[in-house]
């Protein structure tokens, strides 16, 4: 559902555009509004703001509201949007973009149990190698405290047997190299 801007609670931020582009390496002042990332993508009904109006907003400068919505927070990354655009604009780095943005600038993501599920599914892999779903929904339960949330869809996995019971430790040591490195380079480019 789309809200509706008004300028009272916007103050447009000029250096924004510029900020995406240093996180993302994405100039979205190349999209010419042609709206076919909005049309392609498969979650666009549940956002606040389809793929095309967050680019636009970005252009205009409008941070709060781009570092604000639940549409950032809701997408996939599925990447239809990135295929789709005529202008080469890869909408769904945009997206990651605006949240580590939003993260560092200290806006509360609209839909804190998205974030909860990255940081929890992040940790699983960077502990065992790669994803241990059990262990990562009880990170996830005991992060959002939403204990009782989809118990029912938990236990028919765990009867169909997608629900390994024991992590195996295979790629660990692997995923431990991956992490260090990346924060390595995270910390480089902060000190620049
Ligand atoms: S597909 Fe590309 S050019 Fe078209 S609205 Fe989306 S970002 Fe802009
Ligand atoms: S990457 Fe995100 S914004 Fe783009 S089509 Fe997929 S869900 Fe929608």
């Amino acid at each position: 559902m789309n809200r509706a801007v008004t300028t009272e609670r916007i103050t447009p931020n000029s250096g924004f555009a510029k900020a995406i582009l240093g996180e993302s390496g994405v100039d979205v002042n190349l999209c010419y509004q042609c709206g076919k990332c909005a049309a392609g993508c498969p979650v666009a009904y549940v956002m606040d703001y389809p793929p095309a109006q967050l680019i636009h907003a970005a252009r205009l400068g409008l941070e709060d509201l781009v570092l604000s919505s639940k549409t950032i927070w809701l997408c996939a990354a599925c990447e239809t949007c990135t295929t789709r655009c005529p202008q080469d604009v890869d909408i769904a780095k945009v997206m990651d973009a605006a949240k580590i943005l939003g993260v560092a600038r200290g806006y509360r993501p609209a839909l804190g149990e998205v974030r909860a599920f990255h940081k929890a599914a992040l940790a699983n892999v960077r502990r065992f190698g790669r994803m241990w779903e059990a262990g990562m929904i009880v990170s996830l339960k005991l992060r959002t405290r939403r204990f009782t949330k989809d118990l029912d869809l938990g236990k028919r996995m765990l009867r169909k047997g997608k629900l390994r019971l024991f992590p195996t430790l295979r790629g660990a040591r692997r995923a431990a190299r991956v992490f260090s490195r990346v924060e390595k380079a995270e910390e480089e480019r902060e000190s620049t």
